[in-house]
């Protein structure tokens, strides 16, 4: 009979991650007589115990989308774009630069250091800090994607910061609660979105700043919130920013759309390079996967405003310390692509142009939406949907409407009434709209 020893068995309580090694280990090696051992149906009955996980809130969706029979099925849950005929587009300046890549003898394929590749890091910084970035004083590591960079942050802040509370955005991107939960750190949330209006909750925002205790860390998406598609103004964001000042907190922005909401990255990184300039201390998680398609390859960074070089060189060495027991290195293809893109004049300018043409797209899909809205018969008020941005309408639909758009007109959205503009487009646009008017007409869409 197989058995275990009873110090494989102790590991197997400890981490999941180490039940494979250590089982596998012992399958190869010879049993040693002297060792206490258990019976293998032990181990059957631990992972009898396993309860199942519940699927993720967004990909879970995305999932029964594709199991779905339904000739006429629209996914519009995932925030991934979809070109005019709803297929991924991979951005024509990310192929050259491939081709470049291909071509290149010094392109090759070891490892990245832990930190990454620190050229590309140098190019996203300035993406997003802008051209007078002080890179000489800001801490940045190649990270998994934006998701990545919350987590590497979340640990970093969690090991040296001292203020534990980190307040998220009520409503925000749901992995943010389990990432920084993960972390260690205390998750509250700060009003945001105001569902009886369909818009900004300033006040609710301004007080739940003022009533958080001094130094917490308050996460704010450098734009096009997700999932709501509201940004503060300008105005609103001299609002918040006075009351931040009092309170002397940390920012952590979330910087998943620059370009990709206003088809100007530069406009984009505005709040950002606000706050930055202001002197606030920041730190900020960046993704590339939207603004540059470059949603598998998980490329991102991460970064902490410092005081000055030494201190940047410190919180670097810190930051690889975390990096390096998690995934030692950064995987590369994304983020050669990325520096590739950024180092060339004029694949840049192609780059932008076709950031843009996504952003427009989406864009006109918002506008058409609200206008295919009334033409089929809706007589509410969407004009909060033609004035969020970014990928995302926040339509108002509860629940049980978005509940109903799924179970009887195969119309895969997110239960928070969240839909992705990017997956609509002409042939789909009708019937989506004559959907959601199906299930909202003569009932509320503010809640
Ligand atoms: N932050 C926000 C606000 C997001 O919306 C997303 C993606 N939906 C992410 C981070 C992370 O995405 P990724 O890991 O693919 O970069």
């Amino acid at each position: 009979m197989v058995s275990f020893r009873i110090s494989t068995i102790l590991l197997l309580s400890t981490r999941v991650s180490d039940v494979v090694l250590s089982v596998t280990a012992f399958s190869a090696a010879s049993a040693d007589a002297s060792s206490p051992t258990v019976p293998s149906t032990s181990l059957e009955t631990i992972w009898n115990e396993v309860p199942e996980g519940p699927p993720d809130a967004i990909l879970g969706i995305a999932q029964a989308f594709r199991a779905a029979p339904d000739e006429h099925k629209v996914n519009v849950c995932v925030g991934a774009y979809r070109d005019a005929k709803g297929l991924p587009w991979v951005l024509p300046s990310v192929r050259k630069a491939e081709e470049i890549m291909l071509s290149d003898d010094k392109e090759n394929k070891e490892y990245l250091p832990i930190d990454g590749d620190q050229a590309y890091v140098a190019k996203a910084l300035t993406f997003a800090y802008g051209a007078n970035a002080p890179l000489e004083r800001i801490a940045g590591v190649q990270t998994l994607s934006g998701t990545g960079a919350c987590r590497i942050g979340g640990q970093f802040l969690a090991d040296f910061y001292p203020n534990k509370n980190i307040y998220v955005p009520d409503p925000t991107w749901g992995n943010h609660h389990k990432i920084f939960a993960g972390c260690g750190l205390n998750v509250n949330t700060y009003r945001y979105y105001d569902r009886s209006t369909n818009r900004l909750n300033l006040e609710g925002m301004l007080k739940d700043f003022k009533d958080a205790p001094d130094g917490s860390i308050l996460l704010l998406h450098a734009c096009a919130h997700n999932p709501t598609g509201c940004d503060p103004t300008d105005e609103q964001w001299s609002q918040l920013l006075e009351v931040i000042k009092e309170k002397g907190p940390l920012i952590f922005f979330a910087s998943a759309y620059q370009g990709f909401a206003s088809g100007d990255a530069e406009a984009d990184a505005k709040a950002l390079r606000r706050v930055v300039d202001a002197g606030f201390p920041v730190l900020l998680a960046q993704s590339f996967a939207k603004n540059f398609g470059l949603y598998g390859e998980r490329c991102g960074t991460l970064s902490v405003v410092c005081k000055d070089a030494a201190q940047k060189d410190i919180l670097m060495s810190q930051l690889k310390c975390i990096i390096r027991p998690m995934y030692s290195s950064p995987p590369r293809h994304g983020s050669s692509i990325v520096r590739t893109v950024l180092s060339d004049e004029k694949l840049t300018e192609q780059y932008y142009t076709e950031c843009a043409s996504m952003a427009d797209r989406i864009q006109s899909m918002r506008s058409r939406l609200v206008e295919t809205l009334k033409e089929v018969g809706s007589t509410h008020d969407w004009s909060h949907v033609t004035e969020q941005i970014g990928m995302f309408a926040f339509t108002g639909m509860n629940s049980e409407m978005c509940d109903e758009l799924t179970d009887q007109y195969a119309i895969y959205l997110t239960r928070d009434g969240r839909i992705s503009l990017a997956g609509l487009n002409e042939k789909n646009l009708v019937y989506v709209a004559k959907s959601i008017h199906a299930i909202t007409d003569g009932k509320s869409i503010t809640q």
